[in-house]
């Protein structure tokens, strides 16, 4: 229902910032309030007798343009003098109506409202205003209060008259007090997942790779610290697999950076293709070396996975520099922990993982060799 009825408040809202956007969103939904709140008063003038309730009733219908003329200046993006007028128009309003009907019709009771609203829209405020504008609005109430008495009132309305409008006056004040606790209520709680959001894009951002989209060296760090603590925990066997692309600075020289940047995406959606068990980790280690951690899974379990990531790059046919038959390849370091070891850290992983990388480079490059955790 709130989220139907939001257009009707969200004039002048787009392309602000999300606590600007509030703000003027308040100023929208005051306005409006202010504008419905007269039409039951104007209802009784009317029925009741125009004729006698004339200045009251022109005042309100003017009251009611200003407020029209709020949402207007929200619209046209003009948000500080539509707040302003605001303020201001909510002040005489409610000072003119006890003008005309005395304070025991109740209609200073929203300078309560007044109040709130200042307090929701200035949040930032100096300490000078935060005295002044509440003093202000206070003086204004105890003048209606105890000043504009029935005697002085310019229309003369009996006491049944005047009670009614007393409770119709503290039910909009109540009312209204109640949308304000509702809306402070709901901009808390959108700032909080607004923030909630952006924490989670900020940190999916700070743990991706930008050229390849694949987890980068600071979540592959993490990543692994906490498999290490696991396997320590819970005796479950971790593998850890070094991937180096071969010969992949003549491919980058002759071709270029662009063409080497293209060709390492490629590498890392194959990767990221061919290793699918939930809880495995594909990452750029850097340059054109990625990592694949493997929890849970044994010496057996992590060269079938090598083999399969060797396959996958060897099946994706990149032809390799101009004037060699040779295909886009890659070499792969295994190591295995297969008990747990008080000593397994994340950088001895790696260490050993780069030593079967190198062997297998030394053993002739687009293959796989296998270390064991001693
Ligand atoms: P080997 O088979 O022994 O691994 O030979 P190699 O030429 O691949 O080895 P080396 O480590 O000497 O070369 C790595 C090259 O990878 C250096 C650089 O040209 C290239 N490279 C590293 N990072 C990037 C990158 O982000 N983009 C591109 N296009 N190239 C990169
Ligand atoms: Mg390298
Ligand atoms: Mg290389």
């Amino acid at each position: 229902m709130v989220n139907n009825l939001a257009w009707l408040w969200s004039a002048g809202t787009q392309g602000r910032t999300s606590r600007l956007r509030r703000k003027i969103a308040l100023t929208n939904q005051v306005a409006i309030f202010g504008f419905a709140m007269v039409l039951p008063y104007q209802l009784f003038y009317f029925v009741d007798g125009l004729a006698s309730y004339l200045g009251v009733f022109l005042v309100n219908l003017f009251f009611m343009l200003v407020y029209l003329v709020v949402l207007f200046l929200n619209h046209r993006g003009s948000h500080t003098s539509a707040r302003n007028l605001l303020i201001g128009a909510g002040c005489s309003h409610a000072l003119l109506a006890t003008v005309f009907l005395s304070s025991a019709a109740g209609g200073h009771l929203f300078y309560f409202a007044v109040a709130g609203f200042l307090a929701l829209v200035h949040e930032r405020m100096r300490a000078s205003r935060f005295i002044l504008l509440p003093l202000g609005v206070g003086v204004l109430f105890c003048f209606c209060q105890f000043y504009l008495t029935p005697e002085r009132a310019l229309l003369a309305l009996s006491p049944q008259q005047l009670q009614l409008m007393y409770i119709s006056s503290v039910f909009g004040v109540l009312t209204l007090s109640a949308v304000f606790s509702y809306l402070f209520h709901r901009e808390i709680d959108l700032a909080e997942s607004e923030m909630t959001r952006n924490n989670r894009v900020l940190e999916e951002l700070s743990s991706t790779d930008t050229l390849t989209s694949l987890a980068n060296r600071r979540r592959l760090d993490d990543f692994l610290d906490r498999a290490c603590q696991r396997l320590q925990r819970r005796f479950q066997p971790l593998s850890l697999i070094m991937c180096d692309v071969d010969h992949f600075k003549p491919y980058n020289d002759q071709l270029g950076h662009p063409a080497g940047d293209a060709c390492l995406q490629r590498i890392a959606d194959a990767l990221r293709d061919t290793v699918c068990r939930q809880g495995d980790l594909v990452a750029r280690y850097g340059g054109e070396e990625f990592a694949v951690v493997l929890p849970n899974t044994d010496r057996i379990g992590a060269l079938q996975v090598a083999e399969a990531l060797r396959t996958a790059v060897q099946d994706l046919s990149l032809p390799h520099i101009p004037g060699s038959d040779q295909q886009v390849t890659i070499s792969l370091g295994v190591i295995s922990v297969a008990s747990p070891a008080a000593t397994v850290t994340p950088a001895e992983l790696i260490r050993r993982a780069d030593e079967a990388l190198y062997l297998a480079k030394a053993n002739g490059r687009n293959r796989v060799e296998f270390t064991d955790y001693q």
